[in-house]
């Protein structure tokens, strides 16, 4: 069957290869899942691999199957696989799989302690950008026919997850903590995804990124009846002066300076949550006292968070439901730019590189039953 590849450590190597076709039997223990992929989607990482800044090929192989946010239907389960996960089924695979970490053990593998991670489509695992993946039923994630169209939204979707569920986790200590105010900061696919996930967790929602409006990705944070600020026409502090303090500020511009002008305005008892991967070496200066006495006499947090868990695939599912019920159609505006057929595998990383407009790209990899 065909997969779109890369060697990893070379640049721009991507490519379409023929690799074996996966069999249930391959995962022990009669768990296996089957599974035809729909579509996929990309994003940063996906480019980063490409460029060979990031990725690992597995252990005697020389190429990736790229590709970590997929969706798909259940072709044929093993004995022991969940009816919940019974062929024809619309499932999402999770990305990232257990080391050596206790994490792992717990099924909390995305907090790993552990220098070498195994991700599908990143490091050291082949990911989903093919026909079709064989995954243990415990990675396997099922989805409501009903989301079929914009399923493949999951993956990004729990990024966001992780890290506003784990806002309110961390603000369990506080017994009474009451967010009323949220600003997400960027506006590309996590961004948006994210001030939709503020916007279900009953929150006023401010999100703050570069371009000016008009903006389809301004457009869209209206509809979740969010207000939109460019930081072309406000500073950070100037937006939470009008729509602050901000009891929740999560960063997914990958632009690691924001982050301490959001530090700094931070409201009191609140939460910063890092979200994006940021590969280089930018140095910033920031008001180093004021940050820090604001954190100590605020009580505030800053966290980081990185991929995501069983639970927040679960909250993930639920919340594309809510979504569709509160916003219909929202959803599918973030899939801007599809990709026909895996062949097209040069038009994706284009796509992926050039389009400054695209919020999603991905790739039809088959038709999604859809229509
Ligand atoms: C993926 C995460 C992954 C992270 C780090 C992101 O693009 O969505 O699942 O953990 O990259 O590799
Ligand atoms: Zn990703």
């Amino acid at each position: 069957m065909k997969a779109i590849a890369v060697h990893p450590g070379r640049p721009n190597s991507i490519h379409l290869r023929e690799i074996p076709e996966p069999k249930v039997a391959d995962v022990p223990d009669g768990r296996g899942v089957l599974v035809k992929v729909l579509r996929v989607g990309v994003d940063g990482t996906d480019k980063e691999i490409n460029a060979a800044e990031y990725g690992a090929a597995p252990p005697g192989d020389d190429y990736l199957v790229t590709g970590h946010e997929s969706f798909g239907q259940v072709v044929e389960v093993g004995p022991n696989v969940p009816s919940t996960i019974a062929p024809g089924a619309y499932v999402v695979a999770s990305v990232r799989r257990p080391g050596s970490s206790i994490y792992g053990k717990i099924g909390l593998q995305d907090f790993t302690t552990d220098d070498v991670y195994y991700e599908r489509g990143i490091n050291l695992l082949h990911g989903y950008l093919t026909e079709y993946y064989v995954e243990d039923a415990e990675y396997v994630f099922p989805l409501p026919a009903t989301l079929r169209e914009v399923g493949v939204l999951l993956e990004p979707t729990t990024v966001a997850e992780k890290g506003i569920n784990h806002a309110f986790e961390i603000q369990r200590r506080l017994k009474v903590w009451q967010p009323r105010r949220a600003c997400v900061l960027g506006s590309g696919t996590v961004g948006l995804l994210t001030a939709l996930v503020a916007r279900l967790r009953g929150l006023e929602l401010t999100v703050y990124s570069l371009p000016q409006k008009p903006y389809r990705n301004a457009d869209l944070v209206e509809q979740l009846g969010g207000t939109y600020v460019s930081s072309q026409d406000a500073t950070l502090a100037e937006a939470s002066a009008e729509h602050g303090p901000f009891d929740l500020i999560m960063d997914a511009t990958g632009f690691s300076p924001i982050v301490w002008e959001a530090a700094e305005v931070l409201g009191k008892n609140g939460v910063l949550v890092l979200a994006s991967i940021t590969g280089g070496d930018r140095k910033a200066e920031i008001n180093s006292d004021r940050i820090n006495q604001g954190f100590v006499l605020g009580n505030k947090v800053m966290v980081g968070t990185v991929n995501a868990a069983p639970a927040d695939f679960r909250s993930g599912v639920d919340d594309l439901i809510k979504a569709e019920a509160l916003y219909p159609g929202w959803l599918k505006q973030l899939l801007t730019t599809p990709i026909q057929g895996l062949e097209n595998y040069e038009q994706m990383i284009r796509e992926l590189i050039e389009n400054r407009d695209a919020i999603k790209v991905y790739v039809e990899v088959a038709g999604n039953g859809a229509g």
